[in-house]
């Protein structure tokens, strides 16, 4: 049986592409020879990357003037290639987690920094809101969901300059303007395919503006010139994602998937709020749809291993909280189905009941 698998990341994938790419390992469309065995430089394999990007460019209705490519590296490559790429004077993060702070971290390597706003001193449990842009920086860094407290920004932002955005945990959760981003990021690994391949969407007008010099590989602009092919790409991280991309696209597109994880997760944050035992840990109006954060009481803390064994029990993988946080999180990414949701939150009831 499969289990309920909460994981923050990687994390659950449609059953679909689990199917599909196990296919493929074996027989590659046909050919005789697997999905792992074939080489990039095959019409074949051509075809699946351009599928993907032209997926990417559908289904979040990426304007004209923007590339998609595939990269190795992860998320956290683009910590130092987008300043590597973007930095020229001076750059403005938000400081909203542990990944914001990295990204922050490395761009510091390459220039003046400023951080624009902090909820680090409250743990990471609010989005900040009170800031002004600086309208001299280079470009603004936001994560827009926070893998690890929970919390995620559920607007596109307003900014007098570009933005650069770290999707990595919500990317396709629910319908985005990209003509106001300059760039989106992200690792596959959440929200998409099993980890190895990073997406990047960038405005082609942004780049080739910095004045140092950028080592090959690290330059934006090889990649897109190259369609994804300057060298061997991620190939079975790139199949499953179209496979999860055509799941998507069939089931409706982001604009479903995002009425489904409103539901999917409003009926958990329903019942951390009314169970007697629980409750979550950040401000309401920036709880996150794609990872659910929440502790046990004060008075019911020492359950805290119950529960978990108690879940565990019932099929539940993976819902326990970062340890930056403590207690639970449950991630519930597009794939999530809601009938594990419905599962936990039978557990919760029960165990309330016990106790
Ligand atoms: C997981 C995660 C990362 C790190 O991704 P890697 O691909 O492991 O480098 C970065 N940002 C966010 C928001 C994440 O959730």
């Amino acid at each position: 049986m499969r289990k309920y698998n909460f994981n923050a990341g990687p994390s659950v994938l449609p059953q679909e592409t689990v199917v599909n790419t196990m296919k493929a390992m074996q027989d590659f469309e046909g050919t005789g020879i697997g999905l792992m065995e074939i080489s990039h430089r095959t019409k074949g394999f051509e075809a699946v990357m351009n599928e993907a990007s032209d997926l990417f460019k559908e289904l979040l209705n990426i304007p004209e003037g923007y590339s998609v490519i595939f990269l190795g590296g992860g998320a956290s490559l683009q910590f130092c290639m987008v300043p590597y790429n973007l930095l020229e004077k001076k750059a403005a993060y938000l400081n909203t987690g542990t990944w914001a702070s990295k990204a922050l971290k490395e761009a510091k390597l390459f220039g003046e920094t400023v951080e624009v706003a902090s909820s680090k001193a409250a743990n990471f449990t609010y989005i900040p809101k009170d800031y002004v842009i600086p309208t001299d920086a280079d470009y603004f860094h936001i994560t827009t969901n926070n893998t690890i407290f929970g919390t995620e920004i559920h607007t596109d932002l307003d900014s007098p300059i570009p933005v650069v955005a770290d999707m990595s945990s919500d990317i396709f959760s629910r319908p985005v303007d990209v003509s106001k981003y300059g760039l989106i990021y992200g690792g596959a690994q959440k929200n998409l395919a099993p980890a190895g391949v990073t997406f990047v969407i960038v405005k082609d007008s942004l780049l080739g503006k910095v004045s140092r010099q950028i080592p090959t590989m690290l330059d934006y602009r090889t990649h897109i010139k190259d369609g994804s092919m300057f060298n061997t790409p991620p190939v079975v991280p790139v199949y499953a994602a179209v496979q999860t991309l055509r799941w998507l696209k069939n089931l409706g597109g982001v604009e479903a998937m995002y009425q489904l994880n409103k539901e999917k997760a409003g009926l958990l944050y329903e019942e951390i709020d009314r169970n007697k035992l629980f409750h979550g840990t950040t401000a309401v109006e920036d709880r996150s749809l794609m990872n659910i954060c929440f502790v046990l009481n004060d008075e019911y803390k020492d359950l805290e291993d119950e529960f978990y064994q108690f879940a565990t029990q019932k099929g539940m993988v993976g819902i326990k909280g970062h340890r930056s946080v403590g207690g639970f999180r449950a991630s519930t990414y597009n794939a999530l189905p809601k009938e594990a949701i419905v599962a936990l939150i039978d557990a919760m009831q029960e165990f309330e009941k016990a106790h």
